[in-house]
């Protein structure tokens, strides 16, 4: 995907910028309103991460023009915890979802995901078994209602489980599956650079 930051904090905008290059992402960084809007009109975008305090303009005032240009790019606005007002004003702007500062890169791998199916009309699929949530795509897994955190190997043996939910699988079963799939997911780089 080709992503916007739009984002005057330069320890954020750099985190951001190297964490989704390395996830294979094209990224342009902008630290102005005034250069944001230059560049999504020179340029297609597949989503923009927009922090709302930005020195030469609100971020809010600059969505809310985008949107009445028609510009329908998903948008995420970055906001602090406290900010609940401008996080709501983000919102009614037409931005598709927020996150709070400090960002954590898996979250924003799983968000941008998130609103790019949504604004590609795929509804995201939910596995779910009893009071487990996995959400496959961004590989993220929900017991009662809280993210728990898993590794890419213990991801895989929750999909194998739950897509044999109530079988007994032996642990030989378990151990050739799990490998093949991370020769997979070795040699699939570019699958990965294509989300
Ligand atoms: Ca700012």
């Amino acid at each position: 995907m080709r992503i916007l930051i739009v984002e005057d904090d330069p320890m954020l905008g750099d985190g951001m910028q190297r964490g989704l290059k390395l996830m294979g992402h094209a990224v342009d960084w902008f630290r102005t309103g005034a250069d944001a809007d230059r560049a999504v009109s020179a340029m297609h975008y597949d989503a923009v991460l927009l922090d709302l305090g930005l020195p030469d303009q609100d971020g809010v005032t600059l969505l809310s023009r985008w949107r009445t240009q028609g510009r329908q790019t998903p948008v995420v606005v970055l906001t602090a915890r406290d900010a609940v007002q401008s996080r709501i004003g983000g919102l009614d702007a037409g931005a598709d979802d927020y996150l709070i500062k400090p960002v954590d890169l898996d979250e924003l791998a799983a968000r941008l995901r998130a609103v790019t199916r949504r604004t590609a009309g795929m509804p995201e699929p939910v596995w779910r078994h009893g009071p487990l949530e996995y959400h496959p795509a961004a590989r993220l897994a929900v017991w009662r209602g809280k993210s728990v955190d898993l590794t890419s190997r213990e991801s895989m043996l929750l999909e194998l489980l739950l897509a044999h939910a109530n079988r007994v699988l032996t642990r030989e079963f378990l151990r050739d599956k799990l490998d093949r799939k991370s020769t997979r997911l070795n040699s699939s780089h570019t699958d990965i650079s294509r989300m």
